[in-house]
């Protein structure tokens, strides 16, 4: 579950990091009136599950309450990286002398909780991560022992030749280790760390990222959730009974079997491309499933191809065939198709697939491979 940024700094706070003040706003005018109270210059900023806010227009500086009105008024009617903002955070701005970033993640191939910071922070981290990665650095954190407090100073060197500014620094890390264990989480950020002119280090942004399967136990971080904010298409699947989870890729997946999704989603990615989501039909056979699963899919602008992945075992493949064949008939497709479809019944199903003038493969590699060739706007 992901957390607000306001969320995130509340929680940062009540760990005794260094945030600035600061209140959330639904309308304009409760945005002038929070810059009134605050008084000087404030920073207005859109409060959605996304990153890369600033440079989409969505932070905003303004010397007076009827300028922060105004960019309120701009923020809340945009939408970012698809998201509406239905709400923005308005806090004193800080003058900045320099970013860092500081980054707290579960590291399956470490098997542990790693800090990652870089003196390179700001709103261009992800080139830093791409383009010059020895710009950040790491420690794997030995869960026995927690974040000691000359590992934390030695990262915070890295950031500041000030002392007392790494030593701020490290408090800071060890906080953010302690708040990223307290609240279940499996990512927590603060990017940019900044540093002002006159030598403090405080938290600017924060982004923490919870474990699902940490809520239950933890119900006032459950509490947190905003219905609003999940995706129109998890709520749909969720209500047509299929397991989905929306991601960021151009191959849209429509699976059998959740062990089999996961699989068709790593030959996407092993064979270049993205996934644009993780579905799971189920074991029924049931066509109104695979219509629902259709709509949901080619509802979703960056799909480029659609790729079917059916093992018929419980399912019957000659079911799937037809509910793709209805669905096509109610919402004709405007990206390519690939679908690939073997076991129980699936002579019918294929018959089935070649009279609505469909091509059904029988090999998960070349189904995927074609999936992915096609999702690049390429003739399979
Ligand atoms: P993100 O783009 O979604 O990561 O949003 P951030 O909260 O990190 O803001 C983006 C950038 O806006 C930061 O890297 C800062 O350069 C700038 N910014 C954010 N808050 C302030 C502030 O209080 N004062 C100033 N001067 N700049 C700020
Ligand atoms: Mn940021």
């Amino acid at each position: 579950m992901n957390l607000y940024e306001y969320q995130a700094r509340e929680i940062l706070r009540r760990h005794g990091i260094p945030v600035p003040d600061g209140d959330v706003a639904t309308t304009p005018d409760e945005a002038r009136a929070i810059a009134q109270r605050l008084g000087g210059r404030v920073v207005v900023k859109a409060q959605v599950h996304a990153g890369g806010r600033g440079k989409a227009g969505g932070v905003k500086l303004a010397t007076n309450p009827t300028e922060a009105a105004a960019h309120a008024r701009q923020i809340l009617g945009m939408t970012i990286k698809g998201l509406p903002v239905h709400k923005v955070l308005v806090a004193p701005a800080a003058d900045i002398a320099s970013e860092s970033y500081v980054g707290m993640i579960v590291d399956r191939g470490a098997q542990r909780p790693v800090l990652m910071v870089s003196a390179a922070g700001g709103v261009d981290i992800e080139a830093v991560a791409a383009h010059t990665p020895t710009q950040i650095h790491r420690l794997a954190v030995d869960p026995r022992y927690g974040l000691l407090s000359h590992q934390a100073l030695g990262l915070a060197l890295t950031l500041y030749r000030d002392v007392a500014q790494a030593r701020a620094a490290a408090d800071i890390m060890q906080r953010l280790y302690t708040a990223f264990y307290a609240v279940g989480a499996s990512l927590a950020e603060i990017n940019p760390l900044a540093t002002t002119p006159d030598g403090k280090v405080m938290a600017l942004d924060a982004k923490i990222v919870v474990d699902d399967n940490e809520l239950e136990r933890r119900p006032e971080i459950a509490a947190l959730r905003d219905p609003e904010a999940e995706a129109a298409s998890e709520v749909a699947a969720r209500e047509a009974g299929l397991s989905f989870i929306k991601l960021d890729g151009t191959v849209g997946c429509c699976v059998n079997g959740a062990g089999l999704a996961m699989a068709t989603m790593d030959l996407v990615k092993y064979y270049g491309g993205e996934p644009a989501n993780f579905l799971d039909i189920g074991g029924s056979s049931n066509p109104q499933k695979v219509v629902a699963a259709l709509r949901i899919i080619t509802a979703d602008p960056s799909v480029r191809a659609i790729l079917f992945n059916i093992f018929g075992g419980i399912t019957r493949c000659d079911d799937v065939a037809n509910g793709i064949v209805q669905a096509t008939q109610q919402l004709p497709l405007k990206v390519p198709m690939v679908i690939r479809l073997t076991g129980t019944n699936e002579q019918e199903a294929v018959a089935i697939l070649t009279r609505a003038g469909y091509t059904a493969l029988t090999d998960m590699d070349d189904a995927v491979k074609q999936a992915v060739a096609r999702a690049r706007g390429k003739a399979a």
